[in-house]
Formats: C-alpha cells, sequence, structure tokens
C-alpha cells in the first residue's frame, strides 16, 4: 500500500474495478489504510469516501455525514469506519439530490438514491454491526458504496442537464 496516497481522479483504472474483501483486521496495512483515508477525507472537507479513492482496491468506507465547506447543510452523524459493507433496501422511494466526490472534482449533480437502508457491515476490529441509515446519510453511503463496485456518482445521473460546475452549484443552488 502506498505511504503518500492522493485522491485517484475520474479515469484511474482503480476507481473502476470491484475492490477486494478485508480479511485480516490486524495488518499494520489495514491500519495506514484506515489513517490514510481519515485524513484525505478531513483534508477534502468531504463527508464520505472509499478505499479505491485512495487508490487502494479494498471494501473500506468512512461515513462521516456533517457541515462541512463542501456540503455546509449536511446533519451530523459520528464518522463510522465500514468493512465488507452490505445493504438492503429499506424504502425504495428514490429520492434525487445533490452530490460531488472528491474523485470528480469541481463538479456536482443530482442523483436518484433510496430514501432508508439497512446497511451491514464489519467494524475496524472485524465485528459484525447493523445500522439504519435515511436521506444524506443513506446517500453518502450508496455513493461510498458504489466505489466499491467499480462505479461512480455520474453513472447514475438520469440526464446530462442534472450535470453542474460546482461554482454554479454554490452561486445558484445552495445559496
Ligand atoms: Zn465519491
Amino acid at each position: 500500500m502506498n505511504n503518500t496516497p492522493e485522491i485517484a481522479q475520474l479515469g484511474a483504472e482503480v476507481l473502476r474495478q470491484p475492490a477486494q474483501a478485508i480479511d485480516n483486521f490486524n495488518s499494520p496495512q489495514f491500519q495506514t489504510l484506515i489513517s490514510n483515508m481519515q485524513q484525505l477525507m478531513e483534508q477534502g472537507n468531504g463527508v464520505g469516501i472509499a478505499a479505491p479513492q485512495i487508490g487502494e482496491s479494498w471494501q473500506v468506507i468512512i461515513i462521516a455525514s456533517r457541515p462541512t465547506a463542501r456540503y455546509p447543510k449536511a446533519p451530523e452523524m459520528p464518522a463510522t469506519l465500514m468493512v465488507n459493507p452490505q445493504f438492503e433496501i429499506l424504502d425504495a422511494s428514490l429520492i434525487k439530490d445533490w452530490e460531488g466526490c472528491l474523485s470528480v472534482p469541481g463538479i456536482r449533480a443530482l442523483v436518484p438514491r433510496y430514501r432508508k437502508i439497512k446497511v451491514s457491515y464489519q467494524n475496524q476490529q472485524g465485528q459484525a454491526c447493523e445500522m439504519v441509515l435515511d436521506d444524506f446519510p443513506a446517500r453518502v453511503f450508496q455513493h461510498e458504496f458504489d466505489h466499491l463496485n467499480g462505479m461512480v456518482y455520474l453513472d447514475r445521473v438520469e440526464t446530462n442537464t442534472d450535470i453542474v460546475a460546482e461554482s454554479e452549484f454554490f452561486k445558484r443552488i445552495a445559496a
């Protein structure tokens, strides 16, 4: 694993590959991966990050909805590390709302996501956990989960007119 990772940008192969499951929770590489993900997510004012975004093709995500410069209206939740995550749909209503991605700088788009889901995952120690997520945190999870399957949010946009420059987003939409 890299010593000085950077955020993988759209077009990087690692963002288009399925990530591998973690089975060794005690390796120093796993601990380094987690601290690099935390650091880059915070530096980028992200509300979530997936391991492939730092060039590591592993099934590890962090969900950390909170108000940041990039997402001023995001609700506060404790940052949660999820290893080998899966989810089931609790409310199949598809809600369209704005997303961005540290791997797709300068762009925002409207993306349909399930409103409510039940997530199962392993924590940093490998223990099985479950969590029900709705609205924005459910959206963040589904966005990061896609990264583990080689997808980015632009793949889910319904029409190109739902894609805008971030500068316009902050001028007209988030204002
Ligand atoms: Zn992303």
